[in-house]
């Protein structure tokens, strides 16, 4: 959870339904922050942090020598899933090396992953996969004081302050509860510790001491990091014994309103529809609820997904990410690439999608920006007029088709 988890903080709408059309895009902090503002929020934070039973002894220590962290400004304006078309987000991810390192860690760490499996019913191959794109399996758990980032993040990010502030809180109040000085807690940027980069208010409802030395430690311990991960996936909803989803093809013609949240059918149903389970599929039993997802619309992957997915998506609330560590999962286990190939056209800018917002608007019946479901209805039934596919999702070509229709009725 270092970037990747971070981002369930500022990511505003990628409902399982839009794939990856986000309504708000990242807002970056501003670095700057002058001394009356720091003894300001200290001071205004105090009270917050001793109802939820921090003592005036850590909290001083916490503060003593506080300085903001100029460098976090540009990291939090930094979203690389907004950037980059969602297929090189997942082949920048699952690598042959991290693969390779995936099978390396599942060989010395046999032992404890299975006894995890035991006792959490999670697959350990998606634990696996999520340690190798949280930490590069341990190698980079960051190396922030998370205090110091936190609070800078709660001064600087103004959209996103509240959240960060309760991170904040909580980080004193584990610290506390550990023993260990407030200084001594070390993340990402984002304020996520250790293997598996949980946030601090995660840490404390998720964090098991699996090897049972007395500490909760997901920097120290690779036992208690694995351990913590599955307990949050198994509490996130996971059904043992069941995989995250897998690949389909979809048959020519298809309505694509079957990809809409909450629609679920049977593998069995689904397969009467036309849809073609790919080899990944081989031990979903036909009476599986599976729901359709296409994160790039008609011209991707499409993928049938289980309850495992959504419960990836509770670890980090985007489809990018919880196709990764699914995919990565299914590679560490000797599994087959993607069948279909990613485009690799970027998703559109925020600017993008504003124009897209008010053309649609134009064409009727304004949709209104939210709930999603309007959102992509709208996109939907400007497709269908425009002969496209109406898989309701919005890239550069509707774009580029709505202008032109604009530009010839005036
Ligand atoms: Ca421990």
């Amino acid at each position: 959870m270092r970037v990747e988890r971070s981002a369930v903080l500022w990511r505003t709408v990628v409902a399982l339904a839009l794939g990856v059309i986000v309504l708000v895009a990242a807002q970056g902090a501003h670095a700057a922050v002058d001394v009356e503002t720091v003894e300001s929020f200290i001071a205004k934070l105090w009270p917050e942090a001793k109802a939820r039973g921090v003592t005036r002894d850590t909290f001083d220590r916490a503060f003593a020598e506080f300085k903001p962290d100029p460098a976090l400004g540009k990291l939090n304006a930094k979203q690389p899933e907004f950037e980059r078309p969602l297929g090189a987000y997942v082949e920048e991810r699952v690598t042959a090396t991290r693969i390779e390192a995936g099978r390396r860690k599942a060989g010395e760490h046999a032992a404890l992953l299975q006894s995890i499996e035991n006792r959490f019913g999670v697959d350990s191959k998606v634990v696996l996969a999520i340690w190798g794109m949280e930490s590069a399996y341990g190698a980079s758990k960051g190396n922030r004081t998370v205090v110091r980032s936190l609070a800078t993040l709660a001064m600087t990010d103004a959209r996103r302050a509240p959240f960060w502030r309760r991170e904040l809180v909580s980080a004193l109040v584990l610290a506390q509860e550990r023993g260990l000085a407030p200084d001594a807690l070390v993340g990402s940027w984002a304020g996520a510790m250790g293997h598996t980069q949980f946030i601090p208010s995660t840490y404390a409802r998720f964090a098991v001491d699996f090897d049972r030395d007395g500490q909760r430690d997901l920097t120290g311990s690779v036992a208690d990091a694995l351990a913590s991960t599955a307990n949050y996936l198994a509490k996130s909803g996971w059904v043992a014994g069941v995989p995250w989803g897998f690949e389909v093809k979809l048959p020519q013609r298809f309505d694509y309103g079957w990809a809409a949240p909450g629609r679920k059918r049977t593998l069995a149903e689904w397969m009467v529809a036309g849809v073609k389970p790919g080899p990944a599929a081989g031990h979903v039993t036909l009476g599986t609820e599976l729901q359709l997802v296409m994160p790039v619309g008609a011209g991707g992957p499409s993928f049938l997904v289980t309850q495992n997915f959504k419960a990836i998506l509770r670890y980090n609330q985007s489809v990018a990410y919880a196709l990764s560590v699914g995919h990565l999962a299914d590679r560490i286990a000797g599994g087959a690439a993607f069948q279909a190939a990613w485009p690799m056209e970027p998703p559109l800018s925020r600017a993008e999608r504003e124009e897209l917002h008010s053309l649609l608007s134009a064409r009727g019946p304004a949709p209104s920006k939210a709930p999603a479901h309007d959102a992509k209805a709208a996109i939907r039934a400007a497709q269908r007029a425009l002969r496209l596919p109406d898989d309701g999702y919005a890239n550069a070509a509707l774009l580029t088709r709505l202008r032109g229709t604009r530009q010839s009725s005036l």
